[in-house]
């Protein structure tokens, strides 16, 4: 949240998915140590601080850095300074006399957690893995149109590098100018170092953007995103310098069919895992279900990926206002790779696409 912005009443009451939980685990209360968490539950943009969470308060605590900032942006929740975490926290839990406490499993290191269970010996610690990572994983307007707002500087830079891939460039020189122009469009941040992987590279499904030169002929798998107002975009482009041949054609027919079938099947009330098995279908019966071997896609928010998990072993069903991926692949270790990646939002009856770079193969020849 920006200060000076209205505040909105959504992020003060407290979240449907966090009562649940506490309810259904009895939980006196939730301690959030993951900045994302921190930053969506209470408003708080810094990189340090914690979060509590009971049935009637939230406590936000930091250190006298961040003490101006909290006071500026916090929102339903109180500041309250330590000096040093471990025991400022455990201060505060001791005042709140909490005896069940849920926390953050995946967020927390071993070391805090035992310095915490050493000085809460009463306390017993309920670990919280992926259903409260769930907690994000519905957006509301305001981050869809934060997202839409990444989703835009990343496709203007895209546009504005189109020159940049050609024959005897190299990726390193692709990559950075698309980063400059993220920035200059307004990103805060990268989601991720810039992939921009050709030829054999291409094949790698994070070939970081390298010396090596484009070469006519090569496909050229570009994996890019950035970051505005807490909230990030991922897109990928594959695109072939050149005529395409025959290999590579059918390969990228046959991951275009799946990620098209995949946003077919995206709706509320499927299973994750139907989505995933739409795209990986198409490639297995096209005979490259081995050179598959990451999931269709994942949720992206205020972090670049995060619930939900669209893949074969991905858990629960999909619900209007998720955002994720869908991105399925096929890899050549040694020859080639052709991956394409779409963000899209569920809407009450499919999905809409957020992300509106051209897949179609005619329209990623280059040069352009
Ligand atoms: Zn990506
Ligand atoms: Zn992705």
């Amino acid at each position: 949240m920006i200060k000076g912005e209205a505040p909105e009443m959504t992020m003060r009451t407290n979240h449907p998915i966090l009562e649940r939980l506490m309810r259904e685990n009895r939980l006196d209360g939730v301690l959030f140590w993951g900045l994302e968490n921190v930053r969506y539950l209470c408003g708080f943009t810094g990189s340090d601080g914690v979060l509590m969470v009971t049935a009637e308060e939230r406590v936000f605590l930091s250190d006298s850095r961040y003490e101006e900032q909290a006071r500026g942006e916090l929102e339903g929740a109180e500041f309250r300074r330590y000096r040093r975490k471990i025991e400022g926290v455990a201060r505060l839990l001791r005042s709140l006399s909490a005896r069940r406490l849920g926390f953050e499993s995946s967020a927390i290191s071993y070391e805090n957690y035992r310095s915490l269970k050493e000085k809460l010996p009463k306390v017993t610690f309920f670990p919280l893995g992926r259903e409260i990572q769930r907690l994000r994983a519905c957006k509301r307007p305001d981050e869809i149109a934060k997202i839409r707002g990444a989703i835009q500087i990343a496709s203007r830079a895209f546009e504005e590098t189109m020159g940049r891939f050609r024959p005897g460039s190299k990726e390193r020189s692709a990559a950075d100018h698309l980063e400059w122009r993220m920035r200059r469009g307004g990103g805060e941040e990268f989601s991720f170092p810039t992939i921009v992987a050709s030829g054999a590279r291409a094949a790698l499904p994070h070939g970081r953007a390298s010396e090596k030169k484009m070469q006519k002929g090569e496909t050229v798998v570009v994996d890019f995103g950035v970051r505005f107002q807490g909230y990030h975009s991922d897109e990928t482009q594959t695109l072939i310098l050149g005529r395409p041949d025959h290999e590579q054609r059918r390969i990228y027919d046959i991951v275009r069919k799946a990620q098209e079938r995949a946003l077919r099947a995206v709706r509320p009330g499927v299973s994750v895992r139907q989505i995933d098995r739409a795209a990986r279908r198409v490639i297995d019966q096209a005979g490259y279900g081995r050179c598959f071997g990451h999931g269709t896609g994942h949720g992206v928010g205020l972090a670049v990926h995060e619930e939900p998990s669209i893949s074969p072993r991905g858990q629960g069903i999909v619900e209007e206002g998720m955002v994720f991926t869908i991105e399925p692949g096929i890899y050549i270790p040694g020859r080639v790779g052709v991956r394409l990646e779409d963000m899209v939002r569920v809407t009450s009856r499919g999905c809409e696409r957020l992300t509106h770079l051209s897949k179609e193969l005619k329209d990623n020849i280059y040069p352009r």
